[in-house]
């Protein structure tokens, strides 16, 4: 395919030309280096890493000073940039790196991947950008824009997308220079390529880039699926006095439906009758299943079972209690219900 020939040379002549060439990582790229950077710039912004390098580099300069460093010292450095276990395994790496292999690097992607938090992708950053071997990287730029450039549907997270993007990014990996175009990839991620608005028209694989084709750039990479909700179930009690009030709680100030009146809930029908005698003294003369329904939440689904239930008189000494009333139908009082309570005592 004339695209696959061409694909990492339209990207090394763009990189030449337009790529970031100055960054303080890509000023010296030791191993040792390149290991630090590519670990700091994982979900994290080249801004924000570049003083975090600086400093770490300024303290650590070599992997023997950072493996006999003090953890808190090392975690230290690190505050402020999130995802801590990263610099935990940074520190333990580098004490591997000092035992196992003399604190020189193996260049080979399989030894580094040995270490600890070092996965495929920054094994083939370090081996290809500082051992200068054909090696191919992944990161979450390079997925972007392979995802893109050959309309690779679904969420990277699934193996089978995960394995169809490697196998690109293996393909598409040259032979010579590619130091530099396992940097320019990242880089036409990170500048042109950009989650919400690439920019297509300046891109150098324009010309056959599936995604443009099809104006759909955003739809690449598939995002992730969104998990089936849970579900739960209740029952709520419908309960009428005498003079058809129908008996609400105040529910506890924080959690679902913090602070709204509600209608007593029951973990199934059948304790109904018991939690009448319970709070009233006396069982209810009639109770009848109405029609459930599904409420949905951000988090779960409740299936709510309505249950109405009447009482033959208006029970005293329920209104004593401030986190109860009975509601009036007919003349409803000024309260905060939640809404599919205020539905059903609509339809009352
Ligand atoms: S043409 Fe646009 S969507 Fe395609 S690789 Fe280039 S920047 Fe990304």
């Amino acid at each position: 395919m004339a695209s696959k020939q061409t694909f990492s040379r339209r990207l090394l002549a763009w990189f030449d030309q337009h790529g970031r060439k100055d960054l303080p990582w890509q000023r010296d790229t030791s191993p040792y280096r390149v290991w630090v950077s590519e670990i700091m710039l994982q979900q994290t912004q080249v801004r924000t890493v570049i003083p975090y390098y600086e400093r770490f580099m300024a303290r650590f300069s070599d992997v023997q000073a950072l493996a006999a460093a003090p953890p808190d010292e090392v975690l230290h450095l690190w505050t402020g940039l999130g995802y801590y276990a990263r610099a935990r395994n940074l520190h333990r790496a580098a004490q591997q790196l000092c035992e196992q292999y003399g604190g020189e690097f193996p260049a080979s992607v399989e030894a580094l991947e040995s270490l600890p938090g070092i996965g495929r992708s920054t094994a083939g950053a370090i081996t290809s950008i500082a051992f200068r071997q054909r090696a191919a990287i992944l990161d979450g730029n390079v997925k972007r824009v392979l995802a893109r450039h050959q309309g690779v549907a679904g969420w990277p997270g699934e193996t089978a997308v995960h394995r169809e993007l490697w196998q690109l990014a293996e393909q598409y990996t040259p032979r010579q220079r590619v130091a530099e175009y396992t940097q320019a990839i990242m880089d036409l991620g990170a500048t042109l390529c950009t989650r919400s608005r690439p920019r297509c028209e300046e891109c150098p694989l324009q010309a056959d880039c599936s995604a443009r084709a099809q104006g759909r750039q955003t739809d690449f990479p598939g995002k992730k699926p969104r998990k089936a909700l849970p579900v739960r179930d209740t029952v709520f009690l419908i309960l009428r006095d005498a003079a058809g009030d129908v008996l609400l709680e105040k529910r506890p100030p924080s959690g679902i439906w913090g602070g709204l009146w509600c209608f007593p809930e029951l973990a199934d029908t059948a304790a109904a009758g018991d939690w009448c005698l319970d709070r009233f003294g006396r069982q209810p003369t009639a109770i009848a299943t109405g029609t459930a329904f599904r409420h949905t939440f951000s988090h779960y689904h409740l299936d709510i079972q309505p249950l109405q239930a009447q009482l033959d008189a208006t029970p005293t000494g329920v209104m004593a209690a401030s986190d109860q009333l009975w509601y009036k139908v007919a003349r409803p009082q000024q309260i905060g219900l939640a809404a599919p309570v205020a539905r059903l005592l609509a339809n009352l």
